[in-house]
């Protein structure tokens, strides 16, 4: 519950934050309409595509299972914003009944699994496919079947509840990190001391999996200072 209502939390301020507090209505600051279950599907295609699926290219070209793992990442950022869309139109709950319902699926429990395998390609894409069918039908679409779903690709990925959470909130906190450096106006410096910010990042987290959001945020605080001071 911890862990699910962590990332729902930080996924209602980045959308509150990117695209206006009112985004729930399906429109952002700048007027562009909103439509999670595209943004879903296109990135379910991202994941097809880390596999050598094409009869005609690179056919024995081995699967990008790291590739398939941020994909997985990018979906996830979808598929809360779609709950949390959902919950907040449909005056389902709070933020916190929605953590404590996901909390209560049969699928997250099941990612509490301590080591998860990769499966055969043709598994992990046979559900992606499904995932996709889920979000391109519109009518009858099923916030809770979707849910499931992606949680069941989760575990194909080769990831469980600590290693989606660990990617998932260095991204949203790296993400935020480079705003307020100035990404906006070109003024962020990318490569601190001949590394990568995102290799820097994923160091500082691998080290200490168990932080607070806030404090991998004033961790890398410190080392871009640190440099950018030097
Ligand atoms: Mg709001
Ligand atoms: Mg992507």
């Amino acid at each position: 519950m911890d862990k699910v209502l962590q990332m729902l939390l930080l996924q209602q301020e980045l959308n509150d934050s990117t695209n206006g507090e009112n985004w729930e209505e399906g429109i952002t600051k700048n007027k562009k309409p909103i439509d999670w279950k595209r943004c879903i599907y296109m990135e379910c295609a991202e994941m097809v595509d880390s596999f050598a699926w094409k009869h005609w290219k690179n056919i024995s070209k081995e699967p990008d299972w790291e590739n398939l793992q941020i994909e997985v990442v990018d979906v996830w950022h979808f598929v809360m914003s779609e709950a949390l869309r959902n919950y907040s139109i449909n005056f389902r709950g709070s933020i916190e009944e929605l953590a404590l319902n996901i909390s209560e699926m049969p699928g997250y429990r099941k990612l509490y699994k301590e080591d998860p395998a990769f499966a055969a390609s043709d598994e992990v894409i046979d559900k992606v496919e499904e995932l996709m069918f889920d979000v391109l039908k519109r009518n009858g679409f099923v916030l809770e079947g979707v849910l499931e779903k992606f949680f069941e690709l989760v575990l194909l990925s080769g990831l469980n509840i600590s290693s989606l959470y660990r990617l998932y909130v260095g991204k949203n906190i790296l993400n935020k990190f480079r705003q307020d450096h100035g990404y906006k106006d070109g003024s962020y410096i990318k490569v601190w001391n001949g590394e990568e910010d995102n290799i820097v990042m994923k160091r500082i987290w691998d080290e200490n999996g168990e932080l607070k959001p806030e404090v991998l945020y004033r961790e890398l605080g410190k080392v871009y200072e640190e440099f950018a001071l030097s």
